[in-house]
């Protein structure tokens, strides 16, 4: 296919693609899937190898947000039954995060519920942070603590975050549709904040909340502007008790086709399958290891994940590697800090929260069960998260 050669010269080059080329992988065909995943992975190859990166989240403050985003069961209002606490001690996130680490993530994602931290809380992740690296020398801290105010990015920078999390989440145009508490300029400002203190930036979106194709290309496309030097792609946990519960929109190839596009958008970057994945890709999760160079190992801020031994034998099955603590993660010129653009927005759910429509397409066996089709809802595959974390059960990693 002329557009595939096209976007995997472009990847190879880094160069942008056009919108037309970007929303032309989202319309390709069921038909034309595994061409449209083989040209990505190419890309994915050329700047990450065969390598994945694992990330390990710690929610250290859940649920009680007096944001209203629409898709996050920690909202205002959020009916979803999940577990609240506040801030978790230094030691108990630490433990938490040990987990995570040995079972073989090199990057811990501290996440607190709320608009912004206070100058307090960010102490409190200071301190956190403080004592995660006194145990584990080698370890990427990423924080994602909502709207920074001037001067705490430079805090959690020489506190010692090496990264800062803020999502565009979606398009400037739907943004005001999903969340009215702060804006897409807001999220903006946030990423700017975390890129001029000399953290890492992390920036990504969430698919599935009944966004269109343009949408999707506009997020994607302002992610590239903002140069973040990694992208989570979350596919919608369709929540009960959120507004967007019912959003089941999404099916595992559609999944695929989003991901190759944002590999083609942002070739040289981190793309990371985030929230939904277990939800959206199901037994399809192996594929988009060809299209994402990370995951998350184990379960998500509120919702659970599938086990985290499960995660590494389906990256080892499907011939890949867990990227090491001695692995650079990033192309060379992007780990010395070059080749940047300029920038242009989200969430700092991580990725939890989820979706669900879902109107029936393939033809039914005809027989007492019938086969279950791509587009069906899943509200069966969401758990909430009861373990780790804020509980006195063991984590998933
Ligand atoms: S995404 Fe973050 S700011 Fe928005 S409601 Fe959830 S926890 Fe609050």
């Amino acid at each position: 296919m002329d557009l595939l050669n096209t976007l995997v010269d472009k990847g190879l080059r880094r160069e942008l693609p056009t919108r037309e080329e970007a929303l032309a992988v989202l319309a390709t065909s069921d038909d034309d899937l595994l061409e449209v995943v083989a040209a990505a992975g190419k890309v994915r190859r050329h700047w990450f190898g065969r390598r994945v990166k694992l990330n390990y989240l710690v929610n250290l403050k859940s649920g009680l947000c007096p944001e209203d985003c629409s898709y996050c069961s920690q909202r205002l209002g959020s009916k979803a039954d999940i577990l609240k606490y506040t801030w978790l001690k230094p030691e108990e996130a630490s433990r938490a995060a040990a987990a995570g680490l040995a079972g073989g993530a090199k990057r811990v994602c501290l996440v607190a519920s709320g608009r912004g931290p206070t100058d307090r809380d960010v102490d409190r992740v200071s301190e956190t942070i403080k004592a995660i690296k006194d145990e584990h020398a080698d370890v990427e801290v990423c924080a994602c603590l909502g709207l920074l105010s001037d001067g705490q990015a430079e805090r959690l920078r020489a506190a010692g975050a090496d990264a800062y999390n803020h999502n565009l989440n979606t398009s400037e145009a739907t943004y005001g549709d999903i969340t009215t508490t702060h804006t897409y300029a807001d999220r903006v400002d946030t990423v700017h904040k975390a890129h001029a203190a000399g953290l890492s930036a992390c920036s990504g979106l969430i698919a599935g909340m009944g966004e269109s194709d343009e949408d999707l290309v506009d997020v994607v496309f302002a992610l590239r502007a903002l140069d973040p030097d990694s992208v989570p792609v979350n596919f919608l946990i369709p929540f009960e008790g959120t507004p967007l519960a019912k959003e089941w929109n999404l099916t595992p190839q559609r999944c695929l086709r989003i991901l190759a596009m944002v590999r083609f958008v942002c070739p040289d970057v981190e793309v990371r399958i985030a929230g939904g994945r277990e939800v959206h890709l199901r037994t399809m999760q192996p594929l988009a290891l060809h299209l994402a160079n990370s995951i998350f190992l184990g379960d998500y801020l509120t919702s659970e994940g599938q086990a985290g031994k499960a995660d590494l034998e389906m990256i080892a099955d499907a011939g890949f590697e867990v990227e090491g603590a001695d692995q650079v993660t990033l192309p060379e010129h992007r780990a010395a800090g070059g080749c940047r653009e300029t920038a242009s927005g989200g969430c700092h759910e991580g990725g939890v929260c989820g979706t669900g429509t879902g109107a029936a397409s393939a033809p039914a066996a005809s027989s007492a069960t019938p086969a279950p089709s791509a587009h069906d809802p899943r509200p069966d595959l969401v758990a909430v998260r009861r373990r780790g974390a804020g509980t006195d059960l063991a984590p998933n990693a």
